[in-house]
């Protein structure tokens, strides 16, 4: 748990469903079963801020942990940075094997930030690299039909799409940030 770098250590024990009627109580609790991990299946979490996208997919992740297997947390940003950064070293290759291992790779917040060509490039390579061979979650406060506007390229964008979306559960939560719960 410790190397695959979570910002928190939350469990589902603390989340109110109350709270947050669109989330399917009884597909959330079967993700943590993990069967879509034997599948080599994707997992997409979409919503506003504060939704719990990134507590629902910590809390995947570290049940995948507890079952023994090789998970890395990291946010889309650093992680662009990172391959760019290898790229940039002549170490890409490396960098793309590393990062396609891991039996769970949760890439958080796709869609915050702009994603410029070469890191669109960069992207599409390492979600290749995993397709059908190991299962990713990310998550994404845009809908998939609007992901053309964070890559500003449609062929790039296409191609992520179709490997990404093959074998995947799209989770789309529509409440209110929990964040902002206190707010009148
Ligand atoms: P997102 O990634 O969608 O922006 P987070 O998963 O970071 O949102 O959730 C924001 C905060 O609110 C986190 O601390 C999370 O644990 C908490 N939270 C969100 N929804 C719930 C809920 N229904 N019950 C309990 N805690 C929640
Ligand atoms: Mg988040």
């Amino acid at each position: 748990i410790g190397r695959a770098r979570f910002p928190n250590t939350k469990s589902l024990d603390t989340f109110d469903f109350s709270f947050q009627p669109s989330i399917n109580r009884q597909e959330v609790l079967e993700f943590q079963n993990l069967a879509f991990m034997e599948k080599s299946e994707n997992l997409i979490f979409i919503g506003n801020p504060g939704v719990d996208k990134t507590h629902l997919a910590i809390s995947i992740g570290i049940e995948a942990c507890k079952q023994g297997c090789r998970v890395l947390f990291i946010n889309c940003h650093e992680l662009l940075i990172r391959l760019r950064a290898a790229y940039e070293k002549g170490l890409l290759d490396r960098s793309l094997s590393r990062y396609s291992r891991y039996d769970l790779l949760i890439i958080d917040e796709i869609g915050y930030l702009p994603i410029g060509h070469q890191e669109a490039n960069l992207l599409f390579q390492l979600v290749n690299a995993r397709y059908e061979k190991h299962s990713t979650i990310i998550t994404s406060n845009s809908d998939l039909s609007a992901w053309v506007d964070i890559f500003q390229n449609p062929t790039v964008t296409a191609a992520i799409l179709d490997r990404l979306v093959h074998h995947v559960h799209v989770v789309k939560i529509t409440g209110k940030s929990y964040r902002l719960r206190g707010l009148k």
